[in-house]
């Protein structure tokens, strides 16, 4: 049975979030402070977060930023208002979805199970082309066992998506990748509104690789088409 953390300070909203998705089969635990969800997170981890942005202690978005120095578990955000949703999709702080309040707690319950889904344990060896364990490609070293790529020789702090995304492209370097192929190579599935999560992910994939050497920019930008990587 996955567990479900909901940090939430509104009770009629975390009500209708714990019904439902307790009629879905999933454990809840209701906090509504983020300071607290981030303790208990370290302690007792749950399979996703469900975390509204406006609380009491810290912002959502703080408590998202410093659960990622110690934790890929899934996040999708609760925001108010379109301000906020701005920050969900540009700031790269790594939640995996967000819900636009008012919602409809039967459709959180069906993006937790579709997102639990993606996370699972993948089959084996990508559809692509299958990489050996630390292959060098160009400025990049990918450590697959390790789940780490270096570049330029510096290790990169990718989160699962931005290297799963990377992993894709250096399977196959100068191929035009659709938002499509990539989010097919990264094991999430084709829903809507997930296409702009992948050019997210790019998006602070390079700021990242900006930091190693910063006039390289390796990944290309294909318009209407997609993405590439570039070696040399
Ligand atoms: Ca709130």
């Amino acid at each position: 049975m996955s567990h479900i953390l909901i940090v939430e300070d509104e009770a009629a909203i975390a009500d209708t979030l714990v019904y439902a998705l307790q009629a879905e089969g999933f454990a809840t635990t209701w906090l509504t402070l983020g300071e607290a969800a981030l303790a208990l997170q370290a302690a007792s981890p749950a399979d996703l977060l469900i975390l509204d942005v406006g609380l009491p202690d810290i912002s959502g978005f703080e408590a998202c930023r410093r659960l990622r120095r110690f934790s890929e578990v899934p996040v999708i955000f609760l925001t108010a208002r379109d301000a906020e949703i701005d920050r969900v999709v540009g700031l790269e702080i790594g939640a995996d979805d967000y819900v636009v309040k008012p919602f409809s707690p039967r459709e959180v319950a069906a993006r937790v199970r579709a997102i639990l889904k993606r996370v699972a344990p993948r089959p084996a060896a990508p559809a692509a082309a299958p990489v050996t364990a630390q292959e060098q490609r160009g400025p990049f070293r990918l450590d697959a066992a390790r789940v780490q790529i270096h570049y330029h020789g510096q290790p990169l702090a990718l989160t699962r998506h931005e290297f799963r995304l990377l992993e894709a492209l250096l399977g196959q370097p100068e191929r035009v990748f659709s938002r499509e192929q990539l989010l097919d190579a990264c094991g999430v599935a084709r829903e809507a509104g997930y296409e702009r999560n992948v050019d997210s992910h790019i998006k602070s994939l390079r700021a990242k690789l900006r930091q190693v050497a910063a006039d390289a920019e390796p990944i290309q930008t294909h318009r209407g088409l997609g993405y590439s990587l570039r070696l040399s």
